[in-house]
Formats: structure tokens, sequence, C-alpha cells
């Protein structure tokens, strides 16, 4: 662990410690007891059978499509499956919850003990996962049509979710930041999930507490349905803050539930934390419990694709990728796609460079993903190799991206046009470096008596007065001749 991962306070240093339990709907294309479709954008209340709207005497019927993916999820982290599993009835009341209890499972889960890698920038962190469960999700209450009612749509309730529960393993909320990333990578590459946090597709409660290092665990506080990376990052800063500032000022913090705020940046009391006793769980009488055999799990696990860690292996051996590119590239399916296609023709360090630089960089700009860039892997190949054979220095191939996001053009139809070719004849860099001598002379004499660092002014005039065009390493070898004659 780094320090700089410690909340500095007024009475010393204060470590922080995170546990995610992350919801993920699982790609089924119906429900996981009900035959009625999870398609997204539906009128309200137009997927809904008899078991979602909790009517007597229906039963459930399990969705064994949904119980695969979430073996599926369970390989993926390195986790142990669990041959015999159980639901379980969680009894609340809520009016989105036309059953009066949520199947799920509590004692005995589909997966158990696994494992996930993050990339940390100094270095491989290693955090655990608990178990993975099974559960339903819940309808939803709307308040916009008419402020003085509240109106039910079912058509999420019943939908399949997993929920995977961490250890509290996680040290600041940059790593629960990655740990949330990866998570997201691995059920997208196994398809299990689609990852869509803006449709709510994968959400995640954040457990947080804060204690003096080497002290044991400090009570927590959960922060319900964070919905984004980037608020689950400001929502724990937030929240370790407000503890480390009850704790010193001699207060205590109390076990509860809290919401995020976004658009004040700062978490509130929801309720206080309700314990499983609350629940009165016990195992649902209306359904067996899941069991499987070691060749149905090998079956699954011989459908899995190369994972993130896998590929970001096979990139560093293969592309001679440090660590950390390697990651960066196949922390997306997308990003890994194009990433292939694009050493097919380009040098693999000066294209992770440029890619993650220079084209993420525009692309963000505009709001628009690698799927959709304007630039493909193909096009985008043309100008890396136009630097690689120093037809142009990287300086103006930044010129000649804004371009091409411009016009749409090839690069080398755009340096054609515009005569952009860098000037490699010696001639030509000669007669430059002749007119900014001329035009310096003291500088010239001060240089020759013995002040080096101007060698920087005279490159910098040399490259202006070429228009960025000369190439580097040749005005540098002809400007020391010059000087120095
Ligand atoms: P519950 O059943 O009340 O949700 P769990 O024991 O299942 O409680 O833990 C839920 C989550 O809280 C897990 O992700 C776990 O890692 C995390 N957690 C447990 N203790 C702490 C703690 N002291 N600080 C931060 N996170 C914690
Ligand atoms: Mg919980």
């Amino acid at each position: 662990m780094t320090k700089t991962n410690m909340i500095t306070g007024n009475t010393g240093e204060w470590e922080v410690i995170i546990g995610l339990e992350v919801h993920a709907q699982l790609t089924t294309e119906s429900k996981l007891f009900s035959g009625a479709p999870t398609a997204f954008g539906a009128e309200p209340n137009a997927n809904v059978s008899f078991v979602d709207a909790g009517m007597p005497g229906m039963l459930p019927v399990i969705n064994e499509k949904a119980i695969e993916q979430a073996v599926r999820t369970g390989l993926a982290i390195n986790a142990q499956i669990n041959k015999k599993s159980v639901f379980d009835r969680k009894n609340y009341f809520y009016p989105d919850l036309p059953q009066g209890y949520q199947i799920s499972q509590f004692l005995d889960p589909i997966v158990g003990k696994g494992e996930v890698l993050l990339d940390m920038k100094d270095g491989v962190k290693k955090v655990g996962v608990t178990r993975i469960h099974i559960e339903q999700d819940a309808g939803k209450s709307l308040h916009e049509y008419n402020p003085k009612y509240t109106y039910i749509d079912l058509n999420r309730a019943g939908v399949a979710l997993m929920e995977i529960v961490s250890e509290p393993d996680m040290r600041s909320a940059d790593e629960a930041a990655a740990y949330l990333k990866k998570l997201r990578a691995i059920v997208r590459y196994i398809g299990a999930c689609d990852g869509d946090m803006e449709k709510g597709n994968m959400r995640c409660d954040a457990n947080v507490s804060v204690r003096k290092p080497g002290d044991p665990l400090g009570t927590r506080c959960e922060i319900k349905n964070v919905n984004s990376i980037r608020f689950l990052h400001k929502a724990i800063e937030f929240e370790a803050m407000r503890q480390v500032e009850i704790l010193e000022s001699g207060g205590v913090i109390h076990q509860e539930t809290r919401l995020f705020d976004s658009d004040k940046g700062e978490t509130r009391t929801m309720r206080s934390k309700e314990d499983a006793m609350d629940y009165r769980y016990f195992p649902d009488p209306d359904l067996l419990p899941l069991e499987f055999d070691q060749a149905y799990i090998d079956a699954i696990r011989a459908t899995l694709p190369e994972l993130p860690d896998q590929k970001k292996q096979r990139y560093m051996e293969k592309f001679g990728l440090s660590a950390y590119d390697a990651g960066v590239i196949v922390a997306e399916q997308e990003y890994a796609v194009y990433f292939e296609k694009l050493v097919t023709k380009a040098e693999p360090k000066l294209a992770v460079s440029w890619m993650t630089g220079e084209l993420f960089g525009r692309l963000n700009k505009l709001g628009v993903d690698i799927e959709n860039s304007p630039i493909s892997a193909e096009k985008f190949a043309g100008l890396l190799a136009l630097m690689s054979d120093n037809t142009i220095s990287g300086k103006i191939a930044k010129d000649v991206l804004d371009l091409m996001f411009e016009t749409g053009k090839d690069a080398a139809a755009i340096v054609e046009e515009k005569g952009m070719k860098q000037v490699t004849d010696t001639g030509a860099i000669e007669k430059v470096i002749d007119e900014v001598m001329a035009a310096n002379p003291d500088k010239v004499a001060q240089y020759r008596g013995g002040k080096d660092k101007l060698f920087a002014f005279f490159i910098g005039q040399v490259m202006k007065a070429s228009g960025g065009k000369a190439n580097p390493a040749a005005v540098n070898e002809l400007l020391k001749k010059k000087l120095n004659a």
C-alpha cells in the first residue's frame, strides 16, 4: 500500500477501507423466473407476467440462461462455483415489490470466493470477491406523471441480477473505481452484462469506513445505488472525509445507509442499517436448490473468450507493451479491437501512445466512443506510418490528425495537399539556420562565449522558421556544426 492513499487529518493519517456490492443485470431476453421480456424502453407495465405481478398461485420457473451467465462470471474471476445453491425469500414491504419478497440467495450462493486484479499505476492489486448470488430486480416507483400520486412500473420487476460482493480490500477511491471498471470489462467481455451504468444495468453500493493504520476495521456506512464510476469516486472521497472529521472531533460513526447526491457532491443519511435478521430470509419453497455437475461447469468454462488479464499478458509478450499500457488497451474490448487492427500496420508502442493520448483526447472532446470513431484504425495507421518513416514530425502529425477529423481525408493526402512534409533536405535546413544566425548575432556570440543554454533557443527559432517542418534530428546536428564552427 502506498502512502498517497492515506487521508491526512489533524491527528495524523487515516486509512480508507472500501468494499463494493455490484448489481449487474444479466443479458437474458426474459426475466429470471418468468417469460416476460426484459427489453429496455417499453411502455410502463408492458413487460409484466402474472409471476412478476405477484399474482396468487403463480409459480416461478428458472431461466437457465441466467444461471449460465452467473457461472460464466464466476469462472471469469477464478471463483469457486458452488455445485449446490439455494434460493431464499428476502421479505420486505415496498410498493414496487408485488410479491412482498425478493427471491435472492443468502446462505448458499451460486458462486463463492474469487478475485479481480486491478492495473494500478504502481502495480497490480488483487481484490477478493466474497461471493456472487442471483436475485430478482424490483419494479420502479414513478413520480413524474402527477406529483400527488406514485405510479408503479413493473417492467423491471423480476429481471435477473447478479450481486457481486467484494471483500473490504480497496484502500482508495482510485482503487474502487479501478475495481468497478475492471469488473465491468470482465462481464462485458463474456457477455454476461452490458455494463451500461446510465441505464442502471450496472450499479453499485459502496461500503466505506476509515481507521488508523493497524487498528481493527471501523464502522462502515453504505452508500446506495451509485450509478457511474465518476460518482463512485466522488462519493467515496466525500464519505471518507466526513468520517475522518467526525472521528477527529470526538464523534462516533453510526452504521447506516446513505445516498449520494450528485448535484451537491455529498452523501446523506437515508435510513439506519437493517440487519439480515430484519428480512426473515428462508428457502423459497417454490424452487428446488440448483445442482450442477462438473461436466456442466467445464462446458461453460470452454466457452469463455480471451479475458482482459490474458489479453494483457499477450500484449506484453507479443508487442512489448508495459503492464500499464496493456492494461489501458484491454480495459474495453473495443479498444483492443482497434489496437489489433492498428498494429497490423504500425509500431505497437507508437500505436499505444498515439491511440490513448491524441486519439482518445479528440474522441473525448467530441463525446464519441471508439466504435464510432470518424478515424478508422486503417486511417490512423496511415498517420502513424508517416511519422515512422520521418515524412512528418510528431508535432506536425497532431495538426494532420486535426485536419483528418475536420475533413475525413487520409493523412497522406493532407500532408501532400498542404505541403506539410518534413524537410530533411540538409541544404534547405542549412539555409534556415544561416538566416536565424544572421538575425541573432549577439546570441551567437554569447553561445560561442560559453552560454550553452542558448542552444535550445536556436533550435526553437529554426523549427519556428521552418513552420515546424524541419526534421528535428537534422536541425540538431547541423546547428551544432554551424554554431561550433
Ligand atoms: P451486509 O450483509 O450488511 O451487506 P456484508 O458483510 O455482506 O454486509 O458486507 C457488505 C459489504 O461491506 C462487503 O462488500 C464488504 O466487503 C463491505 N465491508 C464489510 N465491512 C466493512 C468495513 N468495515 N469497511 C468497509 N467495507 C466493509
Ligand atoms: Mg449487503
